[in-house]
C-alpha cells in the first residue's frame, strides 16, 4: 500500500506528483518537475488535502527509490500527522486569521528537524482573509530553500484564492472521480458490493461522503429525509414545514458535532490556564484567562455557523442531483442515476413537471446554495427554496 493509494481515480494528479517527487529526491533529471508552492483544487470530496498528504509524505519518504512507499516511519508519521516537519493548517472557523498565518510563515523558515523538507499544508487557503494571504505570498515569493507550501481550494470558488498567489503555485487540478473507482475503494475497506455500489452512486463523486452513506446509518437516514422532500412539496405549507424541518436538522447535527469538540476544547483551556500561579500572578492570569475563554467561544461559534452551513449545503447536493435524476426520466436519457433508490420519486415527480419545470427547480437550488454561501438566514433561504420548488396543481 502506497501513499498514492488514496488518490482515487486521479492517475494524471499522480503522475505529476510522483515526477515531482522523484526530481526532489535526486532520482530524475526532469526539469521544473519539482517547485515551492502548489495548489490543490477540485470539487468538493475529490480528495484535495489525501492527495497534498500523499504529496508531503513522497517529499519526506525515507527510501529515496519508492518515493511515497506507504511503510517507512516518514510515510506513516505523515499519514498520522505526526510528522515533525509537516504542519496542517485546518480553519476550523469560516476564515485563517492573520495572526494564524503569521505563525505558520515564521514557523515554515525554520529548517527541517528530520525530514528533507518543511512543508506547510494549508486546507482551505480559500478561506484566508486578505491579511492573512499577503502574509502567506511574502512567504510563498521568496521560500526558504527546504520549504514547500501545498495549498488546497475548492474549484468551484477559483477566485476565492488571490489571482496573485495562484500564479506563484503549480496547479495540480483533480476531477471528480467515477461512481465505479469509488465503489471500488469501499469494497475494499470491507464493505458488501452491492452497499458499496449504492453509495458511489449517491455520494456523487465525494469519496468521504459515499464512505459515510456506506457506514453511517444517520448519515443515510438523513438523506433519505432529504430526497422524499421534492415530491411532497404540494402545499405552501408543506414547503415551509419542508424548509423548518431542513434547518432544524442541520441545527441538530451541527449542536450535537459541536457540543463534543466544545466541551473538550474548553476542559483543556481552563486545564492550561489554570497551572500554577500564585499571588499577584493569579490576578493578572484570571484576567488574562478571561479573554482567551472568549476568543475560544468566538471560535467555536464560528465552527458552529459553519457546521451548520455545511450540512445544509450537503442536504442540497442531494436535492440537485434528485432533480438531475428528474431530468434524466424527462429526457429519456440512458444515463446511471444520483439516486437510483428513489426511482420512485424521481418518477412521480417528472410526471408533474416539464423539463423547463425541472430545469427552474435545479436553479432554484444552486440560487439557495449562493444565498447561504452569502450568510442570508438559513430558514429564509429554505422557505424562498421550498416556495420554488413546489409542485404546480
Ligand atoms: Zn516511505
Amino acid at each position: 500500500m502506497t501513499v498514492w493509494d488514496g488518490m482515487i481515480g486521479q492517475p494524471e494528479a499522480i503522475a505529476t506528483l510522483q515526477a515531482a517527487a522523484r526530481a526532489a529526491a535526486g532520482q530524475d533529471a526532469t526539469p521544473g518537475a519539482m517547485t515551492h508552492a502548489w495548489l490543490f483544487t477540485g470539487p468538493p470530496g475529490s480528495g484535495r488535502s489525501v492527495a497534498a498528504r500523499a504529496f508531503a509524505a513522497a517529499l519526506q519518504c525515507e527510501r529515496l527509490d519508492a518515493v511515497g512507499c506507504g511503510e517507512c516511519f516518514a510515510c506513516t508519521a505523515v499519514a498520522h500527522r505526526a510528522h515533525p516537519d509537516v504542519h496542517s493548517v485546518v480553519p476550523e472557523g469560516l476564515s485563517i486569521s492573520v495572526a494564524e498565518m503569521r505563525a505558520i510563515v515564521a514557523r515554515s523558515a525554520r529548517r527541517p528537524v528530520t525530514g528533507r523538507w518543511q512543508i506547510v499544508v494549508i486546507e482551505d487557503a480559500d478561506r484566508l482573509t486578505e491579511q492573512a494571504s499577503n502574509a502567506l505570498l511574502k512567504a510563498v515569493e521568496e521560500p526558504p530553500e527546504r520549504t514547500v507550501f501545498l495549498l488546497c481550494a475548492p474549484s468551484t470558488h477559483p477566485d476565492d484564492v488571490s489571482v496573485t498567489i495562484r500564479s506563484r503555485c503549480r496547479l495540480v487540478t483533480l476531477r471528480t472521480p467515477r461512481a465505479a473507482d469509488v465503489a471500488a475503494v469501499l469494497v475494499g475497506e470491507g464493505i458488501d458490493a452491492e452497499t458499496a455500489e449504492w453509495a458511489a452512486a449517491a455520494g456523487q463523486g465525494h469519496v468521504g461522503r459515499s464512505r459515510r452513506l456506506a457506514r453511517d446509518a444517520a448519515a443515510s437516514d438523513r438523506r433519505a429525509e432529504v430526497l422524499t422532500i421534492p415530491a411532497r412539496l404540494t402545499t405552501l405549507q408543506a414547503c415551509l414545514d419542508a424548509a423548518s424541518r431542513l434547518v432544524a436538522a442541520a441545527e441538530a447535527e451541527s449542536a450535537a458535532l459541536s457540543a463534543e469538540l466544545d466541551a473538550g476544547e474548553t476542559e483543556a483551556l481552563a486545564t492550561a490556564l489554570g497551572a500554577g500561579g500564585t499571588g499577584r500572578g493569579v490576578a493578572a492570569m484570571a484576567r488574562g484567562s478571561a479573554g482567551a475563554l472568549k476568543e475560544l467561544e468566538k471560535r467555536q461559534k464560528s465552527r458552529a455557523t459553519r457546521t451548520q452551513r455545511d450540512s445544509l449545503d450537503r442536504a442540497l447536493v442531494d436535492l440537485a442531483a434528485f432533480y438531475r435524476d428528474v431530468l434524466l426520466v424527462l429526457a429519456g436519457a440512458d444515463v446511471p442515476a444520483a439516486h437510483p433508490d428513489l426511482a420512485d420519486d424521481v418518477i412521480a415527480v417528472s410526471r408533474r413537471l416539464d423539463a423547463t419545470g425541472a430545469l427552474r427547480c435545479l436553479d432554484a437550488v444552486q440560487a439557495c446554495r449562493e444565498a447561504l454561501e452569502l450568510n442570508v438566514k438559513p430558514i429564509i433561504a429554505l422557505e424562498a427554496l421550498t416556495a420554488a420548488l413546489r409542485l404546480p396543481d
